[in-house]
């Protein structure tokens, strides 16, 4: 199958142990594009809520529609409620309504950020949300000599592209800060025959949380994002 699919297979993968583990109830997806994510979401069982956040609004209020349900979805009856938010706003800001989360997903995000909202980003996610699991995906630049025509990036909007050094770097130097959590960094979709030392096309970041949350200070505890849609199953 295709990269794209195996990243989602694969965060799909670590709900269900995540579930197994004690619940994996409620979900933030940030950078959620198109939206594509939602149909693994829905089949995790045991799933509460689900909330797609992004910082395109257009793209929100195109692609939101997706979480609406299919006919398909009133024929077999949830054991459980199931709430889905679209928010608009960004990774790098808080918003109260997703603390609580068990799995925050970021695939394919950190690329298309700023030096600003990168450097952010962490208090965000491991300072307030504390989810007991965050998953990160990313190019691996160390593979990009494996695209013949490919000149700079792999996308327009990417503002950089990592070698496997500097994301593990990164995500070690982010449980050194947030002493809460571990960390494994893998890869995903290896390359031909003869390319391993190359490692794989996409680099995963899963953080695991150790210990219990730490408190919030009540100046975080704001609806900062704007909903674009929210629908009750
Ligand atoms: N996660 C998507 C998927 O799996 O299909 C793909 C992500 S797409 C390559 C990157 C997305 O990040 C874009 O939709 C972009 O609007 C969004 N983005 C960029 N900066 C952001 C920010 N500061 N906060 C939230 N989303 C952001």
């Amino acid at each position: 199958p295709p990269v794209y699919t195996q990243r989602y297979s694969l965060t799909a993968r670590i709900f269900e142990q995540k579930k197994l583990l004690g619940g994996c109830k409620k979900i933030v997806d940030f950078g959620c594009a198109e939206i594509a994510l939602f149909n693994y979401v829905k089949q995790a069982e045991g799933v509460e809520e689900y909330i797609a956040v992004d910082i395109d609004q257009e793209l929100l209020n195109r692609y939101s529609c997706r979480v609406l349900p299919l006919t398909f979805d009133y024929l077999s009856d949830r054991t459980h409620p199931f709430n889905v938010k679209v928010l608009c706003g960004s990774v790098a800001e808080p918003d109260s309504r997703l603390f609580g989360t068990d799995v925050v997903v970021a695939i394919e995000l950190i690329e298309h950020l700023y030096p600003e909202p990168l450097e952010d980003l962490p208090f965000n996610i491991f300072g307030l949300i504390q989810p007991d699991v965050a998953v990160f995906t990313t190019p691996n630049s160390d593979f990009n000599v494996l695209f013949r025509d490919l000149i700079g990036f792999r996308h327009d909007d990417h503002k950089f592209e990592w070698s496997r050094e500097q994301f593990k770097d990164w995500a070690d130097n982010l449980v050194v800060r947030y002493p809460n959590y571990e960390v494994e960094v893998s890869g995903i979709g290896p390359g031909p025959p003869g390319s391993e030392h190359l490692g794989c096309c996409t680099q995963i970041a899963i953080f695991f949380r150790k210990g219990p949350r730490n408190h919030i200070d009540d100046v975080y505890c704001k609806e900062t994002y704007k909903l674009i849609r929210n629908v009750d199953y």
